[in-house]
């Protein structure tokens, strides 16, 4: 099935505008089937290298040619991403999982982010301001930084790249890339757009391959200015460890443990869809899934009522099925760890109210499937109520006040999403003053972010840095303050001042 889309059966690393193949492969699989979809390289750390050197003669090249002209391959990104959506969103289903009707959202993310980042080419505002000396002229203007490495995982395979390779673009960089093992084929339809939309060479790279030998490398080369990395916390802080010794700048989006808090006067119906929009969506594989719902004691009973009569009618499958709303879990690693924290929230004294177990019917069981699941009763503390777990599992967690609810969605290490389902004004404005993550939804899920705005989180989130929005641009350019004396003599900052 696969091969009638895709028409390799071994991807190539795309450097210096050509396509290289690798010596060594590894095999990837389709998380809802078990089958192999296509074999991926497994580059080395001489294969960076070599990407790297070129990127940065390319990268002095693609500077000088005027932002507005960068913008221009963009469009047609955009424009070629956009006739090929349908294409693409199948593909992605079958290396992810995530069902057809999410991958074409996906997708579509990624032609919004062209078009977006296209505009920026005749923006990319710097600013003027008055000079404390006359006849003096001060403005400052961004620069690009030079190469830029982009480490992506595989829950968003496409839209990530885009929010990092994009601004990157426009700015003026040159970007090495290394996709997630587990999802490379939209690397290499996205490498295969900008080789057609006339990208000069060298200006993205493609390397495939493992964190540990391809990602190690590009944090460690001396001529990457800048990682932007997505993915676990774990690696993150590895990766910021590492860019630190070095002084290199490091963009880190590392997931949440987001909550929807569901107070006694909110639209309980709304609610429910939002919570299981945003807590079984993507499998619960998204960043911004809401893993915690933090409800108003006295609303409980009837919004678990409401969520179990929702939660069945969540039919799960291969994602290609459009009857289909769950896929499966990306892979045996990823289905281990949740079965890990069923246990633990039992243990914990968590109440399990539906699923908790892997799904093992006839057709499903060469894929990595896994149940809706609600645990009730969870204190603030719990594991499965601090920890990300990563899958289809949500935890209520009852609470008597307003001003606990923001105390217990603050009481996670991660600052990413929180949302507030209330009728009260006054509450929307101070839940929007006093949740301290980097994105706030009000009558909304946790998920479903906007590419003009800016994407990340506090605290264990992230490092301060945002994906998307014109904010993504401070990560790819450096601020440059310039100064025009045409006093035709020496004036003194601070000094000469009258
Ligand atoms: P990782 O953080 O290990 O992987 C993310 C990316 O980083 C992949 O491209 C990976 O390469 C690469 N990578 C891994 N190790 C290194 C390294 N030492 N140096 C540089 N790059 C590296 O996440 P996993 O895929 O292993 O997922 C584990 C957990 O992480 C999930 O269960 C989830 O909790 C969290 N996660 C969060 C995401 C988010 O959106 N914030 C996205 C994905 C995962 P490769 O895998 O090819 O070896």
């Amino acid at each position: 099935m696969t091969q009638t889309l895709l028409h390799v059966k071994q991807l190539e690393n795309f450097i210096d505008g050509k396509w290289r193949a690798a010596d060594e492969t590894t095999s990837v699989i389709n998380p809802a089937t078990g089958e192999e979809v296509v074999h991926v390289p497994l580059s080395t750390a001489d294969d960076v290298n070599e990407a790297v050197g070129i990127a940065k003669r390319a990268q002095k090249q693609w500077a000088r040619v005027p932002a507005p002209q960068r913008a221009e391959v963009l469009y047609r990104v955009g424009q070629i991403m956009k006739d090929r959506k349908e294409r693409l969103s199948q593909l992605l289903t079958m290396e992810n999982g995530k069902v057809l009707e999410e991958a074409r959202g996906e997708v579509q993310e990624g032609i919004d982010m062209a078009y977006y980042m296209a505009g920026e080419g005749r923006r990319l505002f710097g600013h003027t301001t008055p000079a404390e000396l006359d006849n003096k002229f001060a403005m400052s203007v961004r620069s690009p930084v030079g190469v830029v490495g982009i480490i992506t995982p595989w829950n968003f395979p496409i839209a990530i790249a885009t929010w990092k390779s994009f601004p990157a673009i426009v700015a003026g960089n040159a970007v090495v890339w290394k996709p997630a093992t587990e999802t490379p084929i939209m690397a290499y339809e996205l490498a295969k757009i900008f080789e057609e939309a006339g990208l000069p060479a060298g200006v993205v790279n493609v390397v495939f391959g493992s964190g540990s030998t391809v990602g190690e490398a590009m944090v460690n080369h001396e001529d990457i200015r800048v990682i932007s990395f997505t993915g676990s916390n774990d690696t993150g802080r590895g990766i910021a460890a590492k860019c630190g010794q070095q002084l290199k700048k490091v963009s880190l989006e590392m997931g949440g443990k987001n909550a929807v808090i569901v107070m006694d006067d909110a639209d309980l119906d709304l609610a429910a869809d939002g919570i299981v929009w945003s807590a079984f969506g993507t499998s619960g594989q998204r960043c911004t899934a809401a893993s915690r719902v933090i409800v108003h004691q006295s609303v409980k009973a009837e919004l678990e009522e409401k969520l179990l009569n929702k939660m069945k009618e969540l039919s799960i499958g291969n994602g290609l099925d459009e009857t289909n709303k769950v896929g499966p879990i990306i892979n045996k690693a990823g289905l281990d760890k949740i079965k890990s924290y069923i246990e633990i929230g039992k243990n914990e004294g968590a109440k399990l109210l539906a699923g908790g177990y892997e799904l093992t019917d006839d057709e499903l069981q060469d894929g990595y499937y896994f149940a809706p699941t609600l645990f009730t009763d969870a204190t603030p503390t719990m594991r499965i109520s601090q920890e990300e777990i990563f899958g289809p599992v949500v935890s209520l967690i009852p609470v008597d006040t307003f001003e606990e609810a923001i105390e217990v969605n603050n009481g996670v290490t991660y600052g990413l999403s929180s949302s507030i389902f209330t009728a009260d004004v006054n509450r929307v404005f101070r839940a929007q003053r006093d949740l301290d993550t980097g994105i706030v939804y009000v009558n909304a899920g946790t998920t479903g972010a906007e590419i003009h705005l800016p994407f990340g989180g506090t605290k264990g989130t992230g490092n301060g840095h945002r994906d998307s929005g014109v904010q993504a641009l401070d990560v790819f350019t450096e601020w440059k303050a310039v100064y025009v004396d045409y006093s035709g003599k020496l004036q003194r900052a601070q000094i000469d001042v009258e």
